[in-house]
């Protein structure tokens, strides 16, 4: 734990010097397209061997699933070693290349990436959009605020609030459907909202749980507040009709799952966070 808190301490420091103010700014080269660009076909197995290499968005700021270790920028987390096990599969190598959350559904639109595992919420209105993986963990949305905050302990407490959280994500969603007079402060990344939070820009942080466990170790006087209000199912992100790779990627997840990689994985990353049992949800 101390560890991951000094890594994300030199990566908020350097994110600090490196990017500009991200408040209300969309997410990535592709987020302010008025018209989204979708290029032609999907990729496939083959197309991917072919290319010789799998390229996966994934998180590069949230501990336990996608996270850039600053001391030797390798890209460390469950969702980056999911890319790697599928990767394997495949006789490719891994690409990893930075999905925040309001790119993802553009990355895979664009052909950008071929993948995005990013802590992605599987839900009705993105199926109408791209295909999903079976789901592969179960997060729930929380509150993240400073302790001495005691008037903060559940979602109607964020009404009258300044809330930050990332732009193109359901935990927006979730809170403008459930407390529809906080005032929203959106930002690109996880990590600008969590620093917004330690500034006093915000009065919390609302996002997935485990998302939120990875900034609590960045700012020890945070904790979560009240219990978590939504259930959020990861899923693998792929381009609409992706059939053949769906198959693939489905396949791959129930093999780690029998031959123990799954629980390997999911305990290097990210055990320290969840008391839940490493095992995949049931398929839909
Ligand atoms: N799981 C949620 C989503 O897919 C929130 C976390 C995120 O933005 O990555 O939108």
């Amino acid at each position: 734990m101390k560890r991951i808190a000094t890594m994300l301490g030199l990566a908020l420091a350097l994110a600090a010097c490196t990017s500009g103010p991200g408040g209300g700014s969309p997410a990535g080269p592709a987020g302010g397209s008025p018209t989204p660009l979708i290029v032609e076909g999907v990729s496939t197995p083959q197309s991917i061997k072919d290319k010789g290499k799998l390229t996966c968005g994934v998180k590069f700021d949230v501990v336990g699933f996608g996270f850039r270790n600053p001391t030797n920028s390798q890209i460390e987390g469950f969702d980056a070693d999911i890319c790697r096990e599928i990767a394997k599969e495949l006789g490719v190598e891994a690409e990893l290349i930075e999905a925040v959350s309001a790119n993802r559904i553009p990355f895979l639109n664009e052909r950008r990436a071929d993948l995005i595992i990013s802590t992605f919420t599987i839900n009705d209105e993105r199926k109408t959009q791209i295909d999903f993986s079976r789901p592969y963990y179960i997060a729930g949305q929380s509150i993240l605020a400073k302790i001495d905050n005691t008037e903060i302990n559940s979602i109607e407490d964020l009404n009258g609030k300044n809330v930050c959280s990332a732009e193109g994500s359901t935990s927006e969603t979730n809170v403008r459907e459930k407390a529809p007079e906080a005032e929203l402060v959106l930002f690109k990344t996880y990590t600008e909202a969590g620093q917004a939070l330690n500034d006093g820009r915000c009065d919390a942080v609302s996002t997935d749980d485990v998302i939120l466990f990875g900034l609590i170790d960045a700012y020890p006087d945070t904790e979560l507040k009240g219990e978590p209000f939504t259930t959020e199912e990861y899923g693998i992100g792929m381009k609409k009709g992706s059939t053949e790779l769906k198959a693939l990627v489905d396949q791959v997840l129930a093999d780690m799952e029998e031959d123990g990689r799954f629980a390997q994985l999911w305990e290097k990353n990210i055990g320290e966070y969840t008391t839940k049992e490493p095992e995949l949800p049931p398929a839909p």
